[in-house]
């Protein structure tokens, strides 16, 4: 018997020290996550504060920037955190990714000398957590339509209007709030407690139940200047942030389905069906065939395109095609795998069905299938089809 993984050598493609990262990574997750996450998912309550340091210490917290703490490695390295994550649970991955590639990466990229300073040394340790509010109510796709607003009053801003669907929204110390101004949209760090900001979490989830998503609320909060964001101008900071954390899930999308996987050979290599085990069945060896295929060319494909990033010239289409490919595959295994498990794959004794339902979410954040299938009708056409 040979792992998954193992059938397409993708341990020769990486350096000693990806492997290192990687290990390490899986080592957190057995010690601070694999044994409680069940239990997390099954309350809908995360100990993000405790988590955060604990990722924090290991270096996983804005790994793939430079200075301000960050170790500012590579991303493949970045990716393989993100598929043991995520192979821990999308929930984790996701707590990491919004910390990391959406809050930390907009203030490194965007954000001026004193923000930076204010805020990634601690959030890099784990420290502070951010958020990252874009998606509104009635604009998640089409975040142009945002409806709130940021307007001039003295040297001062003021915000309004609900941001939704927000990640570690409630636990945050600091939110990146994009808002319509009247020089076009404009990030803004809003730190938790000023008045007039509210964060409420969004209950009866059935999905990515360890992780926090909350709704903000705006009214009326006033904030200096100087927390503009001063490099981002237009809808392309928000969806440079966005790029970053996709880029993430490619990896990630796969280290659920790796999990899927090797939960259901383990769990078909024992149990008996008509007096044999139910991986000695043709019909077994030809989904388990089928799941490593896609789980070998979706590792493939990102440990590509992250060869790619590491080269500077990964573009957002490329970025498009392997969320939209990975996600979609890796759904598809979790859902196969769950057939194998039969009537066990759908309790939480298994992560399985966990996957199963995190990656629904997944699936959707991000930039839907459909927004990144359109992405690639339009590179290939030359016809935006989104209108
Ligand atoms: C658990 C979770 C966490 C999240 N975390 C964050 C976060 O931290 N920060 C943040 O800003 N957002 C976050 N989101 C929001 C997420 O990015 C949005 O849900 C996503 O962009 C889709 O928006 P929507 O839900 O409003 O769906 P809609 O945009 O209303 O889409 C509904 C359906 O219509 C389809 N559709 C849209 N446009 C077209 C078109 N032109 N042609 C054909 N079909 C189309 C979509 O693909 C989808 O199938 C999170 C979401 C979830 C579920």
């Amino acid at each position: 018997m040979i792992a998954p993984t193992a059938l397409f050598a993708l341990d020769t493609l990486l350096t000693d020290e990806e492997r290192e990262i990687r290990t390490t990574v899986r080592k957190v997750c057995d010690r601070e996550i694999r044994p409680h996450v069940a239990g997390w998912f099954d309350s809908g309550e995360l100990p993000a504060r405790e988590l955060a340091r604990a990722l924090g210490e290991v270096g996983v917290l804005g790994m793939h920037l430079e200075g301000y703490g960050c170790a500012g490695l590579g991303a493949v390295a970045y990716g393989l955190a993100c598929l043991e994550l995520e192979a821990a649970d999308s929930g984790l991955r996701s707590l990491v990714s919004v910390q990391g590639s959406l809050a930390m990466y907009a203030i490194w990229q965007y954000g001026s000398e004193e923000q930076k300073q204010e805020w990634l040394p601690a959030m890099a340790a784990g420290e502070r957590i951010g958020c990252f509010g874009l998606t509104e109510p009635d604009f998640g796709s089409d975040p142009g339509g945002m409806r709130t607003t940021a307007k001039r009053e003295g040297g001062d801003w003021v915000l309004n209007g609900t941001k939704m669907w927000i990640t570690n929204g409630s636990v945050a110390d600091v939110a990146v709030v994009w808002a319509r101004t009247d020089e076009g949209i404009r990030g803004f760090l809003v730190p938790a407690g000023t008045p007039g900001f509210t964060a409420h979490d969004i209950k009866r989830k059935v999905s990515l139940r360890a992780s926090v998503t909350s709704e903000l609320v705006l009214d009326g909060v006033r904030l200096p200047d100087a927390a503009v964001l001063p490099g981002a101008r237009g809808l392309s900071g928000p969806l440079g942030c966005l790029n970053e954390a996709r880029f993430g899930i490619v990896f990630g999308a796969m280290g659920a389905a790796l999990d899927c996987l090797e939960t259901a050979i383990a769990y078909a290599g024992d149990r008996e069906v008509f007096a044999r085990p139910l991986t000695s069945y043709q019909l077994t060896q030809e989904k388990l065939a089928d799941m490593a295929l896609e789980l070998g060319k979706g590792l493939l494909l990102a440990v590509h395109l992250g060869r790619l990033k590491e080269a500077g010239t990964l573009t957002p289409e490329q970025v498009s095609a392997g969320k939209l490919n990975n996600v979609r595959e890796a759904l598809e295994i979790a859902r196969t795998c769950r057939t194998l498990l039969g009537a066990s794959g759908i309790t939480l004794e298994y992560p399985v069905i966990r996957h199963a339902v995190n990656l629904e979410s997944v699936l959707t954040y991000e930039g839907t299938s459909e927004i990144h299938t359109l992405v690639l009708g339009k590179a290939l056409t030359g016809i935006p089809a989104f209108h």
